[in-house]
């Protein structure tokens, strides 16, 4: 129950770090440095650096439902090799969708014995949910059980959860605003995307699937989405932002009091659409990558007005990868236990993103806008002992095969990463070491901190 952790570094300000001990008592951080108690049982760190547990904000781990693709019990597997302490799990991948408490209830049920890390939970509003019932009541019940936000589409390729016409969404976004809830959007124009697919019908390659999705697409969605926000008062959060372009509206709307945020994820941060062609179906995502230089600009962004980093994990099994056409392929790719890492290898090592940087943008700046601060994101006494200590300058080849998701297929395969999670600590208990980790059990964390769904009934 009790412990000090010592040995350990910790980031100050910037990129200095100095050497620090930690108390930790029943799961969460009780004192540092000097205030440590004496006589408690003393575990070494290793003389490695203390981050604080990473977030990944925008997951799908598919369960109930696609399991084939990806699962709890190795997802969030995935998430602890990787330093990921708390996932935030979309509610469009699972049957059912997550449009109301019962489908919540649910998914909860099913997957919390294979739930190896915390894990808060999306919500959400498709046009299904819209046509089929009480859609309003769903999301005050889904509200007040302490779902971070409601995610919707201005454009889908699920039946299973349509997207939203702008009608549609506008009135989501008043009823969000009367609640305070946050909504998360997939700003892609769907009016823009079908003009552009039939402007090259029939072509099935890398370069039509690219082509039919303009950066135009985004920047248009995320303009008509924060107009409608402005108009409604309601807090919106752009997800798997793919552009510069689509950076630099979010601040164009920030700047007019729109109160939205926004992510990117490493894919975007990588590569462009000039490896399209050469990592073919491995880089196939939703939205697709852009031009060089929108993913430049990303990089400036960062911090800005885009607040923090998301994977959109959404692995599929080879087979689902290696189809005939790019068309036919699946989107997404596996991406949890890669994100600390790459933030390490990309940001910190290539001089884009100092160590407390990286800090907050895998884990504190989403865990504020999601009101999982202060428990979650924060080195702070009271806060869970959430923490990935990392070997800063090991170097490492990413092989798809050693990754504990179900998918393995990524387009970061042989590319080499410096910066290594070595220990994981999940509210004080150390639950992945090196290459081994001991069953750790994940708990469900509720907006507001509470931990339990069960919690907010009482
Ligand atoms: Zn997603």
């Amino acid at each position: 129950m009790r412990c000090v952790l010592e040995n350990i570094r910790l980031v100050t300000a910037g990129n200095d770090t100095r050497a620090t001990r930690v108390a930790i008592d029943s799961g969460r951080i009780a004192a540092w440095d000097d205030a440590c108690p004496r006589g408690w049982p003393a575990e070494d760190g290793g003389g490695l650096l203390l981050l604080p547990g990473a977030i990944d904000p925008h997951v799908h781990f598919d369960d109930p439902g696609y399991t084939w693709r990806e699962d709890f019990a190795h997802g969030s597997r995935a998430a602890l090799a990787g330093g990921v302490t708390t996932v935030c799990d979309m509610p469009d991948t699972c049957v059912p969708p997550v449009t109301t408490r019962a489908a919540l209830d649910h998914k909860v049920n099913a997957v919390l014995p294979r739930m190896h890390c915390d894990a808060a939970f999306w919500a959400g509003v498709s046009a299904n949910a819209i046509e089929s019932g009480d859609w309003r009541r769903g999301m005050d019940e889904l509200w007040a059980a302490g779902v971070i936000g409601f995610k919707t589409y201005a454009l889908s390729g699920m039946e299973t959860f349509r997207h939203l016409e702008y009608a549609q969404l506008r009135d989501v976004l008043r009823h969000a605003a009367q609640l305070g809830a946050l909504v998360g959007i997939h700003a892609e124009d769907a009016g823009i995307v079908a003009a552009c697919r039939a402007a090259h019908k029939g072509a099935t390659d890398a370069a039509a699937f690219a082509a039919s999705r303009p950066v135009e697409a985004e920047v248009a969605a995320i303009r008509r989405v924060g107009e409608l926000a402005g108009e409604t008062g309601a807090r919106i959060h752009i997800v798997h932002l793919s552009s510069a372009s689509g950076a630099a509206e979010v601040s164009r709307l920030r700047a007019a009091g729109v109160d939205v945020t926004a992510e990117t994820c490493p894919q975007y941060l990588a590569f462009s659409d000039e490896d399209l062609e050469r990592l073919g179906t491995a880089l196939k995502c939703a939205p697709v990558v852009k031009s060089a230089a929108e993913r430049d600009g990303l990089w400036q962004a960062l911090g800005g007005a885009v607040s923090f980093l998301a994977t959109d994990h959404a692995p599929c099994p080879a087979r689902e990868k290696e189809t005939r056409t790019f068309d036919e392929a699946y989107s997404g790719m596996p991406g949890v236990e890669l994100l600390l890492p790459f933030a390490l290898s990309f940001g910190y090592h290539a001089g884009r993103l100092t160590l407390e940087q990286v800090a907050s943008l895998t884990s504190g700046n989403a865990a504020q806008r999601f009101g999982l601060a202060p428990r979650k994101g924060r080195l702070d006494p009271g806060a869970d002992a959430d923490f990935a200590l990392v070997d800063l300058d090991e170097k490492w080849t990413v092989s798809g095969a050693a990754l504990r998701s179900k998918g393995q297929v990524t387009p970061f395969e042989g590319m080499t990463f410096r910066g290594r999670v070595r220990q994981t600590w999940l509210r004080g208990q150390k639950v992945f070491s090196h290459d081994s980790s001991a069953p750790a059990r994940g708990t469900v964390v509720r907006r507001g901190g509470a931990y339990s769904f069960t919690d907010a009934r009482t």
